[in-house]
């Protein structure tokens, strides 16, 4: 059997005064669609940032293909696509195609020329996410939903093996987030990306995702999706937080 794709071990972090997460244990494997789900404050953010590498675990451990992630500078094959990333107002300049190829930039690095295949990758990308149409307006003119596709595309032009997405529904108007994660769906298993959602969206989501993670500060519960309808109402007021639709 191969390793799993990411492995977290014992993995605690706290802020300076504030304890974000406490002995988490959770495992991904290659071709999973995981949602964390969580109330506010919970620790969602800080667990995706730890996958990351952006922040350091105080103690425990991230494994990476069974590998200590000292091995791991480079998570190019990471994509990440923040909290509040869809959020341009109408005054900013950059077209999508110049957002999408930013991706790449930043894995040639500064001092070196994005490779003459950019345009062709570019163009992958915005396939994939339903934007090809779109690619020579300024990002500031789109919708909430249309400006998260585009960064998706971004994160998805350097070819990740993972996707990770913080609250990516948030200021997609309600008559497309079915679509939205339509798209997600699509990806995870026409593309093989593995998927790890951090959503309130719960209800939403259930039929698409494989795996969930119930997280507050500790994770109170991971599983095959089916767990999730299994739980009472109390349960899950709890878990989906502010936006608990009946
Ligand atoms: P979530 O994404 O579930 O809303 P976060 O991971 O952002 O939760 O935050 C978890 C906890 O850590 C919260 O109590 C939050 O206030 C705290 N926190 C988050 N970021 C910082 C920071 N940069 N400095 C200090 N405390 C932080
Ligand atoms: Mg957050």
């Amino acid at each position: 059997m191969s390793a799993p794709l990411i492995e977290i071990k014992n993995v605690s972090f706290r802020y300076e005064q504030t304890i974000a997460l406490e002995a988490i244990n959770m495992t991904v494997e290659e071709g999973d669609f995981l949602a964390i789900l969580g109330p506010n404050g919970s620790g969602k953010s800080t667990l995706l940032k730890i996958l990351l590498g952006l922040l350091k675990p105080t103690t425990g451990e991230v494994k990476l293909f069974g590998k200590d992630t000292k091995h791991f500078k480079e998570r190019e094959w990471i994509g990440y696509v923040s909290q509040k990333s869809n959020s341009f107002n109408s005054g900013f300049p950059a077209t999508v195609e110049e957002v999408v190829k930013g991706g790449l930039v930043k894995k040639a690095g500064l001092f070196h020329r994005v490779p003459a295949s950019a345009t062709k990758e570019v163009d992958r990308a915005l396939r994939s996410v339903g934007m090809e149409e779109l690619r020579k307006r300024p990002i500031g003119e789109l919708s909430g939903g249309q400006q998260q596709r585009v960064f998706i595309a971004r994160a998805l032009v350097s070819r990740p093996k993972v996707l990770i997405l913080d609250e990516p529904t948030v200021g997609v108007d309600q008559q497309n987030v079915q679509a939205f994660y339509d798209m997600l769906d699509r990806l995870n298993r026409e593309e093989g990306i593995t998927l790890i959602l951090v959503t309130h969206d719960a209800d939403v989501v259930s039929d698409r995702i494989s795996h969930v993670a119930c997280l507050n500060q500790t994770i109170h519960f991971h599983g095959f999706k089916n767990e999730l309808e299994r739980m009472s109402d109390e349960q899950r007021e709890a878990w989906y937080g502010h936006s608990v639709r009946k």
